[in-house]
């Protein structure tokens, strides 16, 4: 075992987190399902969705056989939506292809939707205590301020470093617990912006601490100004009902319930579409223009709310529709910022009247 690995695991003995909610009774399919929902959100915002997820559904038979539209509503809030689909598609996978069980190769359980190198590596490590290294944001940030690693993790050959410097150091035995404690050292002591260099137990052995420069690691990614598009949410409104259609699959928000949307602020198209005639509105007004970012590029809305006299038939062609009950809400994934102006609508509705 490597000094920097001994240090760790003596380290992981007197602090690190050992009462977190997957990490008793551990299975194959707890581990996975926590790993998932931690891997872009921190684990005080994961807790309560992980301990739901369980409670709705005990295994991961019970997930597979749910419908897409439960999963993403229990998902809601958590963002990055692709994790849940591809969730749902992986548990489908373990369902039908290994009857129930995961695989216990890492190249198997690497393969399956959402599931890459690291994240095999944790759930076979944790649980089944196979000697396999892991290289999620958290250990990434260590390793490379530890090892003075040069470069954007991003760009492949930065990563390959990094996981070279990885596997040298995870040791065969006791792996559950390294792998544990270089998730929890990123998380409480090699923190992004103020890393506790006096608190840490491999301070001696880190380059960066001897330089002085531990912020310096891991390199930023090169900057790119993200672009700005815009769009419109016609927000149809009758009797303590909106209107909401379900997304495609691929593209943003893929499945989850949204306003219908125009990327001008000419509605009448939207509105014929949907069989909506000027005698079913009673009055519209444009809503405060709001900013929603991607990874990618940033998203202003423009919501116009349209108040109907009546709730028309409504025409759908290809996708799915429904008149969603605001005093009781239906259980359906909704993209972020229609979760945000459905919360609002309540104050919107009221001024409307005042
Ligand atoms: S000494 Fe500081 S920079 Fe180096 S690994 Fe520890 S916390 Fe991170």
């Amino acid at each position: 075992m490597t000094p920097f690995a001994k240090a760790i695991l003596n380290w992981y003995d007197a602090y690190g987190r050992k009462n977190l909610p997957w990490q008793q009774n551990k299975t194959a399919y707890s581990v996975w399902l926590s790993e998932i929902m931690l891997q872009q959100t921190q684990v005080a915002t994961v807790i309560p969705y992980y301990e739901r997820f369980l409670k709705r559904f005990p295994t991961v038979i019970d997930l597979a056989n749910a419908e897409q539209d439960e999963v993403l509503h229990l998902w809601t809030g958590l963002g990055y939506y692709a994790r849940a689909r591809n969730l749902h598609k992986a548990a489908k996978m373990v369902a039908e292809q290994y009857g129930g069980e995961f695989p216990l190769d890492i190249e198997q359980m690497n393969a399956l939707p959402g599931i890459g190198r690291s994240t095999a590596a944790a759930i076979l490590s944790s649980v089944y205590k196979q000697p396999h290294a892991i290289l999620d944001g958290n250990v990434k940030r260590t390793l490379a301020r530890c090892f003075a690693v040069e470069g954007w993790p991003g760009q492949k050959k930065v990563e390959n470093q990094l996981w070279l410097h990885a596997e040298e150091h995870t040791p065969s035995s006791d792996v559950d617990k390294y792998n544990q404690a270089m998730m929890d050292m990123g998380a409480m002591v090699c923190t992004r912006s103020k890393p506790k260099c006096s608190l840490c137990p491999v301070a001696s052995l880190c380059v960066s601490n001897k330089q002085g420069n531990p912020l310096d690691y891991p390199g930023k990614k090169p900057k790119k100004e993200k672009p700005v598009k815009e769009t419109w949410f016609l927000m149809l409104h009758h009797d303590n009902h909106i209107w909401l259609e379900q997304r495609p699959q691929s593209g943003i928000w893929g499945g989850l319930f949204c306003f219908p949307e125009n990327n001008d602020p000419e509605l009448e198209h939207q509105l014929t579409l949907r069989g909506v005639t000027d005698s079913d509105i009673h009055q519209q007004k444009q809503l405060i223009t709001f900013r929603h970012t991607f990874s990618h590029y940033h998203l202003d809305i423009t919501p116009i709310l349209v108040e109907l006299s009546k709730q028309p038939h409504m025409v759908m062609e290809g996708s799915k529709g429904l008149w969603y009950n605001l005093s009781k809400p239906e259980e359906i994934g909704l993209a972020a910022p229609v979760k945000q102006l459905l919360e609002s609508l309540p104050f919107e509705l009221q001024s409307e009247h005042d």
